[in-house]
């Protein structure tokens, strides 16, 4: 590989990652309250006003707007920033460790598990689609031989579901209380598809590292968690699970 082409991936897959994060924030905003990101041209999320392409530039636009509708003078909602950046971060480092077609899988999956996990944080919600591609595209990926192999990754989505899916029915039985969401076995189980079964023990230890840090971060902040006692566990698995699969090639 020349070095044009080593920095190549990165800087391709980050732009990239610019745009699907873009997208990806309109989706957590409108998927949520029934309203389809599909339908309809990207507008203001407070007056509704149509935006134009010089607005609709990832990041730029909102530092040039100062986080402002040029409308309404409405703030954008500074998860659009949060997530371009994201998918920008997640789209480069792909490219930056796994340079080719290795690097562009690794990025489709951190970049579903960005939805999913922008899902989760803004409704509490994984919905079965996306987990069904996370689980779909994985299976493709071995399949097409690309990265972890197909027997170990189909061995890893059957036992990931399995597992989180015994320890949420455990803990209903025993607390009588939901402890899980119900979508998190299956993100746990499309997590495997990726990565294989070896690695599962390893994303869950980190995601409930990650999810020990929030609350001890938010605590020292003197901030009570959102509304409820819930975490949105969905974005502590996601952000292990790709830090695990960066650390495939580190
Ligand atoms: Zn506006």
């Amino acid at each position: 590989m020349t070095t044009t082409e080593a920095w190549l991936w990165p800087v391709l897959l980050g732009v990239l990652g610019l745009v699907f994060g873009s997208f990806i924030a309109t989706v957590a905003l409108r998927w949520p309250e029934g309203r389809s990101p599909l339908k309809g041209r990207s507008a203001c999320d407070s007056c509704g006003k149509g935006l134009k392409a010089h607005e609709l530039v990832p990041v730029a636009s909102f530092v040039l707007q100062r986080g402002r509708c040029r409308g309404c003078g409405g703030a954008i909602h500074p998860s659009h920033l949060l997530t371009e950046l994201a998918g920008l971060a997640i789209g480069a480092t792909s490219g930056w460790v796994a340079p080719g077609a290795e690097g562009m899988a690794g990025a489709v999956f951190g970049w579903l598990l960005l939805a999913l996990a922008a899902l989760d944080l803004a409704a509490f919600w994984l919905p079965n689609a996306l987990t069904g591609a996370l689980a779909g595209a994985g299976l493709a990926a071995g399949a097409v031989g690309v990265g972890v192999p197909l027997e170990a990754r189909a061995i890893g989505g059957v036992a990931g579901y399995g597992v989180l899916w015994a320890v949420s029915a455990g803990y209903r039985a025993l607390r009588r209380r939901q402890g899980l969401g119900g979508g998190d076995p299956k993100l746990f189980g499309a997590i495997g598809f990726w990565l294989g079964w070896q690695a599962l023990p390893m994303v869950l230890l980190a995601a409930c590292l990650i999810g020990l840090a929030a609350v001890l971060g938010l605590r020292s902040a003197g901030r009570k968690l959102v509304a409820t006692d819930r975490l949105p566990f969905g974005v502590m698995l996601g952000a292990a699970g790709f830090a695990v699969w960066v650390g495939m090639y580190v």
